[in-house]
């Protein structure tokens, strides 16, 4: 899969991606990753993106113009496969089910709002969908590209280590994941179930999902309410 994240602060992408899973992954080139600085779009001399906003108030606003001329540069030709989004507030809120939508398309360009956001036009007339990363404001779209292709990016194939970690993690099943444990079995007096000890498999399986179900209904009860009543 391929990501495009289109932005005023390339340099901030140097170190979400330096390491980890996904880290590994584009350096295998199993995922590609291409920051562009819209910078390179901007045909004055100071290479301006932002100008006042209309109407006045306060802040600066992102003009259409570069953000236009670069997605058309990067992207000549727009097909179902490619995807532009705009990171906003505003937008869809991001969950692990988005995520997985993402994660069939095979190529991606998201584009990172500042200032006080974007003029209207690009989510209206250049952008396939806003996207939010949650109900509050950061200061600008680049930790929300970060964290979106950090979490499409390790649900392709090979990217984790064990596939099967993917599939049995939270929000899989509208549920969350059950704890773990590791050595020392007694830490401090506290010990680890003693099922997990036993080398029973079935077992286990059984306990992971009781315990996975007991602490979606402690921590996240709306979880199952989303899913409605157990068949
Ligand atoms: N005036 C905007 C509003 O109230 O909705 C906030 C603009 S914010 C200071 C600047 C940029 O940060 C936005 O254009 C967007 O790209 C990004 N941003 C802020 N919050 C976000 C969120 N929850 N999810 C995704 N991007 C966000």
């Amino acid at each position: 899969m391929i990501f495009h994240i289109l932005t005023i602060f390339p340099d901030f992408f140097k170190g979400p991606f330096a390491c980890g899973v996904v880290g590994k992954a584009i350096e295998s080139g199993a995922v590609e990753l291409h920051i562009h600085n819209l910078r390179d779009w901007t045909s004055d001399r100071h290479r301006t993106v932002d100008d006042r906003p209309f109407g006045g108030g306060e802040g600066m606003v992102m003009k259409a113009e570069p953000l236009f001329r670069a997605v058309e540069s990067i992207w000549p030709e727009r097909s179902p496969g490619k995807k532009v989004l705009l990171l906003s507030a505003q937008g869809r809120l991001f969950d692990q089910s988005v995520a997985r939508e993402l994660s069939t398309i095979g190529e991606i360009l998201l584009i990172c709002g500042r200032y006080e956001g974007v003029d209207e036009r690009v989510a209206e007339h250049l952008c396939d969908e806003e996207l939010s990363i949650g109900d509050y404001v950061l200061s600008g779209g680049e930790l929300a590209a970060a964290v979106v292709v950090d979490a499409v990016a390790r649900l392709l194939p090979g990217v984790l280590g064990n596939e099967a970690s993917a599939v049995r993690e939270s929000f899989t099943e509208g549920l969350l994941d059950c704890p773990h444990w590791t050595r020392p079995a007694d830490f401090r007096g506290w010990k680890a179930p003693e099922v997990l000890l036993n080398g029973n498999h079935e077992q286990i399986r059984l306990w992971r999902s009781r315990a996975a179900y007991e602490k979606t209904v402690r921590q996240r009860p709306d979880l199952l309410r989303k899913a409605g009543p157990a068949a």
